[in-house]
């Protein structure tokens, strides 16, 4: 079946009860069992596995082409647990250019339990490779990344990572591109990690992270370390991030219209320093999106002029954009990471310049949102 096929219908079928057509929400801990050890239908409490859950974790290991799927509260209660197969003295190589927040559990949280972390830009698989030692166990990638939309190969990093010695796991945060535009694990990757929170869950209503990977035995310790430390997606987020995931396509598709249209708009305004959109000739990486994305996404970055004063000045005036942090829903938002999203980077390597303007483009009518900027702006 076809991607916009899977979105609607992977891992759900009518309930086998009452033919219900959507994924009822099992509010319930626990399961009635027949005997001692003899679980009903092999549920046996809501931590390890609920229904609801468990079609959400099959959709989405269906969409990014994987054999497993798991679903966490958030994106970071994903990316810790992944983290969780690590031990003490081992060694991770992540994007210098990763999202706030999982720089900020790698350097402040988990660097306290023995991990060690060189942050590299991954958009240039030779300097990547340099960083990897001997200890290397995991190599963490987003591409799109979250403000700078630097776009690296992952196919290309793939077969580096494979190549190396300590064999570490290469691991891509698909938030930004979500699996209609790019799959990694197709791409070599082993295992992919979302913020289900932005584009899939698509409506700004819930919170939520995954991991899918391909390797069995892989999706086995994660299925134990999902259970033993309990970062899990409850049912009624499950079912949101589910309803979202249905109408996946159609939202990105729009989403990726209206943002090449604004993007064309702002490379001609004079108050803009710098446009950053994966699909525009002007990206150093273009080609490489081209190749690897469906279409150029929803985010787009600018740089202002008139540096931090004017990006918070145009970000505190639009009137349909709304001034918020996150992404990926049906309604437009606008932010400074700096002084918002990225706070956590400031003084370290990973800063941003106090003038870049973050666009999350929604799925509204396209002429309003190009008419809001141009206001703005001005
Ligand atoms: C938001 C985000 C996260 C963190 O996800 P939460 O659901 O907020 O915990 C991780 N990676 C990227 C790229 C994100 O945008």
């Amino acid at each position: 079946m076809k991607f916009e096929t899977l979105a609607i219908h992977a891992g759900q079928e009518p309930d086998p009860n009452n033919g219900a057509v959507m994924t009822p929400v099992y509010f319930t801990s626990t399961y009635m069992q027949d005997g001692i050890g003899r679980p009903r239908q092999g549920y046996e409490y809501s931590r390890t596995l609920n229904p609801t859950r468990k079609a959400l974790q099959d959709c989405l290991a269906e969409l990014e082409s994987g054999t497993f799927g798991l679903a966490f509260a958030s994106g970071m209660a994903a990316t810790d647990t992944v983290l969780r197969m690590l031990a003490s003295g081992d060694h991770v190589v992540a994007g210098n250019d990763v999202y706030g927040g999982t720089f900020r559990l790698f350097d402040k949280i988990l660097r306290r339990f023995g991990l060690d972390f060189t942050f590299a830009d991954t958009t240039d698989p030779e300097n990547l490779a340099e960083a990897l030692t001997p200890s290397t166990r995991i190599v963490w990638l987003e591409t799109p990344t979250n403000p700078l939309l630097a776009v690296t190969d992952i196919r290309a990093v793939a077969e580096m990572v494979k190549n190396h010695a300590s064999k570490p796991l290469l691991v891509v945060d698909n938030t930004f591109a979500t699996p209609y535009l790019q799959r990694p694990l197709e791409l070599g990757a082993d295992l992919v990690v979302h913020s289900t929170t932005k584009y899939l869950g698509g409506h700004s209503d819930v919170v939520g992270g995954a991991i899918v990977g391909k390797d069995k035995e892989v999706g086995e310790k994660l299925a134990y370390l999902q259970n033993a430390i309990g970062g899990i997606q409850g049912p009624m987020d499950s079912f949101l991030v589910l309803r979202g995931i249905k109408t996946l396509p159609i939202r990105m598709d729009r989403h990726a219209q209206n943002a090449e249209k604004i993007a064309a708009f702002l490379d001609k305004q004079k108050n803009v320093k710098r446009l950053i959109y994966p699909f525009h000739e002007s990206h150093p990486q273009v080609q490489i999106a081209k190749r690897q994305m469906k279409n150029g996404g929803g985010m787009i970055s600018f740089v202002m002029k008139g540096g931090k004063d004017a990006a918070v000045k145009a970000a505190e005036s639009t009137k349909i954009f709304t001034l918020a942090e996150s992404l990926g829903g049906v309604e437009s938002l606008i932010e400074v990471p700096a002084a918002m999203t990225h706070l956590s980077v400031a003084g370290s390597a990973l800063e941003v310049d106090p003038g870049l303007v973050r666009l999350s483009v929604g799925i509204e009518n396209v002429d309003d949102l190009i008419a809001d900027i141009e206001q703005a702006l001005r």
